[in-house]
């Protein structure tokens, strides 16, 4: 135990040097270093500060720039961005969508929403999202291609309608793999990019991989619009479908208000996309910064035998939330109580999602890696240093 303590010491004197200055150091802080001001009264000034305005396709067209997307579209937030693409790859009532128990319950819910039901599979060790082995040997073990082409669950008679890879904390999922497979079977990946914005596999930004991806701007995120979330997408239909049930699906007409089906206000308030605008002109900076960050923490925890979340190879990551992995649930807990107690902000990796109540009846794998996951990983202080 005291050996412990010695350990847990020097890690929470690193982080404080890290982050001078600070009474508590928290895990993630945005910062507003750019033209978030001018660009806020020039919006103020403009009156367009709602669902309309320039901000919000200045803020689509930047991002199609940085991501290489083809085509953008500003939401609410990245939850409603995750509804939204879901809803456009097709989910009906009843159907199943794969995707990884380690993940922010977002993920999950988007698919709930669409009255589909999540199954989740086990995390490769290394990259922390969705494994390729387990989403190959839970389509061969468990699946069927029909005649109509679609793969359907044969004890379930459910056609598998989406799968959902989630790249954590910013690392890259084996995405090439997982979308092979995928294309193998007819199922449309739509991946959760919400932490994982400047984050490239093989030099392709992440969320450009699948038919769709989302992106989140939360205050919590890499840059952030305070609420917002963006779909990402190169198929022009998608766009336009996407477009059109974030707005309501109104007509667009001089006068009448025109409505064609029961759809979503989800789209991106114009005051939200100017600090979008500031925050992304900053984007390549605050990378730069954050891996700077994750080589200090590197090498640290090297020096204290202490397993830091590396990047894997072909990827290069945003380093969003910096993850350690002690060796057990004690010594995982000890270190949350003792960082927490000594004013630096450490939190353990999310729970299951099948050991949520509403999550439990859920089908899954194993989930060997998940579990291991689950009792020993921890995030660490992670803001760009200024
Ligand atoms: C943050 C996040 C979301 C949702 O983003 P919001 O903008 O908070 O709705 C979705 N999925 C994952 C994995 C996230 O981390």
């Amino acid at each position: 135990m005291s050996n412990d303590n010695h350990k847990f010491e020097k890690i929470v004197a690193f982080i404080k040097r890290l982050y001078p200055n600070k009474e508590y150091i928290p895990l993630h802080e945005p910062r507003f270093i750019g033209a978030e001001k001018e660009y806020l009264i020039d919006c103020i000034d403009s009156g367009f500060v709602s669902s309309v305005g320039e901000y919000v396709n200045r803020f689509e067209q930047k991002i199609t720039e940085y991501t290489g997307a083809k085509h953008a579209v500003a939401t609410v937030n990245g939850t409603a961005a995750l509804h939204v693409a879901l809803i456009l790859a097709g989910l009906k009532n009843g159907d199943e969508v794969i995707t990884q128990a380690v993940t922010f319950i977002a993920t999950a819910n988007a698919i709930s929403y669409c009255d589909a039901k999540p199954v989740f599979l086990d995390s490769d060790r290394e990259t922390l999202g969705l494994s390729p082995e387990a989403l190959e040997q839970f389509l061969n073990k468990n699946c069927i291609i029909k005649d109509d082409g679609f793969t359907y669950n044969k004890k379930t008679n459910n056609r598998i309608s989406a799968c959902v890879p989630m790249h954590v904390f910013g690392h890259p999922v084996k995405i090439e793999e997982i979308c092979q497979i995928c294309g193998r079977n007819n199922i449309p990946v739509v991946e959760d990019a919400a932490e994982s914005i400047g984050s490239f596999y093989k030099e392709r930004h992440t969320g450009t991989f699948g038919c769709m991806g989302i992106l989140s701007f939360n205050g919590n995120k890499t840059i952030t619009t305070g609420g917002g979330g963006m779909i990402i997408t190169n198929n022009e239909e998608l766009l336009k479908k996407a477009k059109h049930i974030t707005t309501t699906a109104r007509i667009s007409h001089p006068w009448e208000i025109m409505h064609d089906k029961i759809a979503f206000n989800y789209r991106m308030p114009n005051i939200n996309a100017t600090l979008g605008c500031a925050q992304l002109e900053k984007l390549p900076e605050h990378i730069e910064n954050k891996r700077k960050i994750a080589k200090q923490y590197k090498e640290f925890f090297s020096s204290i035998d202490i397993h830091f979340v590396d990047e894997s190879s072909f990827t290069r990551s945003n380093y969003w939330l910096n993850a350690i992995i002690f060796n057990g649930i004690e010594e995982r807990n000890a270190f949350l109580e003792y960082s927490n107690n000594n004013g630096v902000m450490t939190r353990p990796i999310w729970r299951l999602m099948p050991d949520l109540d509403m999550y439990k009846n859920c089908q899954t794998d194993e989930l060997l890696n998940a579990k291991w996951l689950a009792d020993r990983v921890v995030n660490i202080p992670s803001s760009v240093i200024i």
